[in-house]
């Protein structure tokens, strides 16, 4: 082991200060850098209780010799860098040397540890922050540091602690990057004795690997990312992105690496998302994992106290960057898929012949997914997956309705509760604009076939009228760690919800979902209700309130999109089914769904008194 340094004051004070620790998770973050410095290539971590009572990481690294032990836990004791220089060049994870004097001084540490130097392995209990006497002790190459009882000594952070479960996620979540990134180290993870996460070594050397990637994001869509690449004026970048049609009105799974750190950027995040404005809709988002390597002088890793951000000196050079790689790998992508596939229209062929007549099949029709050869037509490709599903299903529905008005008397006359068609109009493809007697309603589509959704949802809970349709072929989803502990702590909640679930160690299996979710997409569902966060789905903390976000994002899953052509007969239709909602005003997420304007009020505005 080298040599340790204190160090010199005016590092020090470069170094940002500020919370280290802040809950179990950080413990993990932080042991898991030193495990990996130690040049680690297995590394075990126990969980007890959500880190809450116990977390123990154990490494094969090089170890830690007898007379250091006790001199690591100084505050400021690193053995990496020594010098300002160092402070940029350095690679290596951690470099403040406060990360173990910090977690002594929140919790109940001992160690152990044995370098290739010593003949036995040497462990060391602490009083306080005091250690005491260093023992002989028994293990191979490798240090293991258990930690117990974080913030014992200090009830006011205690306080900001979640329960066991959430806080053993937080810990899956700052995991789950090393895990990533890390292909040429295994790592096993035990949640209260149990195996839950072993993953085999897939590379020589650390950095991005399809191979890890699917075996940690478990996702379907990561079998389906494509490669990127770019190398240009000392910015290198490697990846992988999804396939455009996997894109999500939420993602968990993006991230980022600069020069081997997880890092978050909003604007690399938006690099990327530019890339595929062609694409898809502009509000829909895409997993992808990325990899940059810059010259160490071009960024700062130390604007943040936990290094989760950084600062470029160029960030428009790096944006460029990314958005060119992923353009060209889309480009690419997209040229050999047309090669293959040869889709003439959004609507299937076997699609009854009705829908021609009430949908607003002009814009369906010319908007192809696959279908064109030049690449000027490729401008028009779009990845919007609501259109195609969702139309036929709602037109059928839709045209039950409809050709009940056509048959009585088509066109609605002009009475006093019925609304004439012919004053029924579709703007921007996302607002329902009727003129009604003395009023003009405007109505957003989306929100307003979310707020229908939601009630028929929130109604059938309440009547339990929940009827079950079980599954001609059980569905299987694979989740990963995180989600699986989600699952099983409101399993109760989604069988009241009318979906019968199981859950089998990496597998969601489900053989019956709630009727009025048949011919939906389940796992997409299942998919986004993953990305509330825990605080919006935490149906242990607020029952009725996570019951609501969930509902929320179940009844948006289905609803007519924004952008989504509609004819007036369906912008009439959704219109009076809103009217019939308990609450028409919103969405359920808040959002207004209408708005009114009274003749009067207009004529005010253009001064007109007649
Ligand atoms: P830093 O990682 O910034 O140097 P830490 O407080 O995290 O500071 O660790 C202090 C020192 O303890 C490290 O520089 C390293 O020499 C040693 N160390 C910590 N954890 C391990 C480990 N798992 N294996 C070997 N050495 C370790
Ligand atoms: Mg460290």
């Amino acid at each position: 082991m080298k040599k340790l340094n204190k160090l010199p004051q005016e590092l020090i004070n470069q170094i940002a200060a500020g919370e280290v620790i802040e809950r179990p998770s950080s413990i993990v973050k932080e042991l898991i850098d030193n495990s990996i410095d130690a040049g680690a290539s297995i590394i075990k971590i126990k969980i007890e209780q959500g880190g809450l009572k116990t977390l123990e990481i154990s490494d094969n690294g090089i170890g830690i010799s007898p007379e250091n032990l006790p001199t690591v836990f100084e505050a400021h004791t690193t053995s990496k860098i020594s010098t300002l220089e160092d402070l940029n060049n350095i690679i290596t994870m951690g470099f403040r040397g406060e990360a173990l004097s910090t977690i002594v001084a929140v919790s109940q540490v001992s160690i152990t540890s044995k370098t290739s130097e010593n003949d036995t392995a040497y462990s060391l209990e602490f009083d306080g922050i005091t250690p005491k006497d260093v023992k002989r002790a028994a293990r191979d190459i490798g240090t293991t540091i258990t930690v117990r009882n974080i913030f014992h000594n200090i009830p006011a952070r205690q306080k900001f602690l979640k329960t066991a479960e959430t806080e053993y996620r937080k810990i899956i979540e700052i995991a789950t990057p090393f895990l990533l990134y890390y292909p040429n180290i295994q790592f096993i993870i035990l949640k209260d004795g149990k195996e839950v996460i072993n993953t085999p070594t897939t590379s020589q050397k650390p950095g991005l690997d399809l191979q890890r990637i699917q075996k940690v994001l478990k996702a379907d869509h990561i079998s389906r990312m494509f490669p990127i690449e770019y190398n240009g004026a000392g910015i290198s970048i490697t990846g992988y992105s999804a396939h455009p049609k996997d894109n999500y009105d939420k993602v968990n799974d993006q991230y980022i690496f600069v020069n081997n750190r997880s890092i978050w950027d909003f604007g690399i995040a938006k690099s990327v998302r530019s890339a595929y404005s062609r694409f898809i809709p502009n509000t829909q988002k895409v997993p992808f994992v990325i990899s940059i390597k810059i010259n160490s002088n071009l960024v700062d890793v130390n604007v943040h106290p936990r290094k989760e951000e950084v600062r470029f000196e160029n960030p428009y050079r790096v944006y460029s960057a990314i958005e060119e790689a992923v353009s060209t790998a889309l480009q690419k992508l997209v040229k050999t898929e047309n090669s293959v596939t040869n889709y003439t229209s959004a609507i299937p062929s076997h699609a009854p012949s009705f829908l021609n007549d009430i949908t607003p099949s002009k814009n369906y029709k010319q908007s192809p997914m696959f279908n064109s050869t030049s690449p000027s037509e490729s401008r028009e490709i779009r990845f919007d997956k609501a259109p195609k599903e969702f139309n036929i299903q709602q037109s059928l529905n839709f045209s039950k309705e409809i050709l009940e008005i056509k048959q009585d008397d088509q066109p609605v006359n002009h009475t006093r509760d019925q609304i004439d068609v012919n004053k029924v109009f579709q703007i921007f493809n996302k607002y329902i604009v009727i003129e009604h007697e003395d009023t003009l309603i405007m109505m957003d589509q989306h929100a307003a076939a979310e707020r229908i959704n939601f009630e028929k949802l929130e109604g059938s809970i309440e009547n339990k009228r929940m009827d079950k349709q079980a599954l001609l072929m059980p569905l299987e989803i694979e989740i990963n760690e995180s989600e699986a502990s989600y699952i099983k702590e409101s399993e109760d909640f989604f069988e009241s919800l009318g979906f019968t679930i199981e859950l089998e160690s990496a597998i969601l299996k489900i053989t019956a979902v709630p009727s009025i979710f048949s011919g939906q997409d389940i796992e997409k569902l299942f998919r986004e209700i993953f990305q509330l966060s825990d605080d919006q789905r935490d149906v242990k903390k607020s029952f009725e309130n996570a019951k609501q976000n969930i509902l929320a994002t179940l009844a948006c899953h289905g609803s007519i999109r924004k952008g989504q052509p509609l004819t007036p007969y369906e912008g009439l239709h959704l219109y009076l089914d809103l009217m019939r909602c308990s609450n028409p005003y919103s969405c359920p997420h808040g959002r207004p769904a209408i708005w009114k304007q009274k003749l009067t009020d207009i004529d005010t505005n253009f001064y007109r008194t007649y």
